[in-house]
């Protein structure tokens, strides 16, 4: 049997990241099972509906490099694999389970099952849910309600005894009671629109689906499908629940707890590489110690059996810790490409760069390497190359353990030590020595002899070493900032 596998968002939101993982998850299987993943637009829902929405589910798929084998734009022998597209199909079934009796036509008024409501939830019944009104009319019946012009909808018998079960490769079997299913959903709306649940079914069903993987939340519709498979006489597909995607306080995660959109994270500047591996990982392990995982090994070592049933937790900290391995992993000409559009973005550098701006991101790429956990913090540790803003709070110099008047003389006696000593030709770990020599000297750890000469030439805590900033902006400018920073301290 050729593995199936599809993803099937509702373009109803941006991607975010409980999709895509369940996205990497049909995907992967689909690979390193050698069979089809496909994808498939669930767009029932007209109202929730937007273009943004489907544009950014493309957008998304085809920057993490998740290529679909059948799906929109592509194509493929069971399309078209947009839900609005196929909306008659929908009726047909939906009209051929009325004929066969496992459905009926329901005229009742949105008044009528507004009322109901109210009464089930005044008298606290047991029972909840529509009443099954329409569930035996008449041929004459209908034929009078139909000349009054009303359009029904059509409800799915549900029966009122015994139970539905499906088995879940993750969860095991799991069972419902009939009566417990809310009785007779409407399967087709009054316009002729199908609900989720019919167009989710038959739609697995006609893409020969064999695998369906998708989040927790979707098991108290499972019930429900299985009798809609039953009432179609269909085989039911194998059904993979997976794990919930919990933020770091046990809850499911959401906006709450950070930005959920991938959108946002490719943004600041987080590479598709760390997301496919970090992703990946919430819920699934191949044996519970390997971390690094290119896409092309796990397009050949993901197995269902190793998803776990437990919820899983996105943790935003790990996920940085990736990044900033995979950037530190970054060819530096490749790495150059990927940051100059945060420059320019932020009015640092021309579009397209001058041949000397071309030099200086060359230049500065080894140094930020190391330093950045997402492409978007090299504008705050570039900053003071491209723009000289000093630090005016005298505080921000001071050191731990130091005090101003300190300060100023560990600035007045570092900075001639420094600008000697690069002068002179002197190497970087002598001038530290001696730096850091000052420092004892003067009673002070060495961060209250670094921080006040790192504030003035960059204008900020964090930034470059030391002596990369130097290299960037030249001793002159160096200088100049050194004196200015040593003004500041000694203005009252
Ligand atoms: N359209 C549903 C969603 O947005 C898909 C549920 C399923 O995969 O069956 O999550
Ligand atoms: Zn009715």
């Amino acid at each position: 049997m050729e593995v199936r596998v599809r993803y099937a968002p509702s373009p109803t939101g941006l991607q975010h990241i409980g999709g895509i993982r369940t996205a990497l998850f049909n995907y992967f299987f689909a690979r390193s099972s050698g069979g089809k993943f496909i994808l498939r637009v669930e767009d029932t829902d007209r109202e929730r509906y937007s273009d943004e929405s489907l544009e950014d589910l493309y957008n998304t798929l085809s920057w993490l490099g998740i290529e679909w084998d059948e799906g929109p734009v592509v194509g493929g022998p069971y399309g078209p694999y947009i839900q609005s597209e196929r909306f008659d199909l929908y009726k047909k079934y939906a009209e051929q389970l009325v004929a066969e009796g496992k459905a009926y036509y329901c005229y009742c008024s949105p008044e009528r099952l507004e009322a109901l409501r109210k009464e089930q939830a005044e008298s606290k019944s047991e029972y909840q849910g529509y009443d099954r009104h329409c569930a035996n009319l008449t041929a004459e019946e209908r034929a009078e309600l139909e000349a009054q012009g009303i359009k029904p909808v059509i409800r799915l018998r549900v029966p009122t005894e015994g139970k539905t079960t499906f088995h879940d490769i993750l969860m095991g079997d799991i069972t419902r009671r009939n009566r417990d299913i809310s009785p007779d959903p409407i399967i087709l709306k009054s316009d002729g629109f199908p609900t989720y649940h019919l167009a989710n079914v038959i739609d697995d069903h006609l893409m020969h689906i064999t695998h369906i993987m998708r989040a927790q939340e979707w098991i108290p519709s499972g019930p429900l499908h299985v009798l809609l498979y039953n009432a179609f006489g269909w085989e039911v597909p194998l059904y993979c629940h997976l794990p919930m995607v919990m933020g770091k306080d046990g809850q499911k995660l959401s906006k709450r707890h950070g930005s959920t959109a991938v959108r946002d994270f490719r943004a600041k500047g987080y590479l598709p590489e760390a997301i496919i591996n970090y992703v990946t990982l919430v819920g699934w392990s191949l044996d519970g110690s390997t971390e690094f995982f290119s896409k092309e090994e796990l397009e050949k070592c993901f197995r269902l059996e190793n998803i776990h049933k437990s919820p899983a937790v996105f943790d935003y900290k790990k996920l940085d810790w990736f990044n900033g391995q995979y950037i530190r992993a970054t060819a530096d000409d490749k790495l150059a490409g990927l940051i100059v559009p945060y420059l320019q973005d932020a009015g640092f550098v021309h579009d397209p760069l001058s041949e000397d701006e071309e030099k200086l991101v060359s230049k500065l790429v080894p140094s930020v390497k190391e330093r950045m956990k997402v492409l978007s913090d090299v504008v705050p540790l570039t900053a003071f190359i491209f723009r000289d803003e000093p630090v005016t709070d005298k505080n921000v110099y001071i050191g731990k353990g130091a005090d101003l008047d300190k300060t100023a003389e560990a600035l007045r006696k570092g900075m001639s030590i420094l600008l000697d000593g690069v002068k002179a030709g002197r190497s970087q770990e002598d001038i530290e020595n001696d730096l850091a020599s000052l420092a004892s000297e003067l009673g002070l750890k060495v961060g209250g002899v670094f921080q006040p000469i790192r504030v003035a030439i960059t204008n900020s805590t964090v930034s470059l070493p030391l002596f990369d900033s130097i290299d960037m902006i030249g001793i002159d400018e160096t200088e100049r900032r050194l004196e200015r920073g040593l003004k500041i301290l000694e203005e009252n």
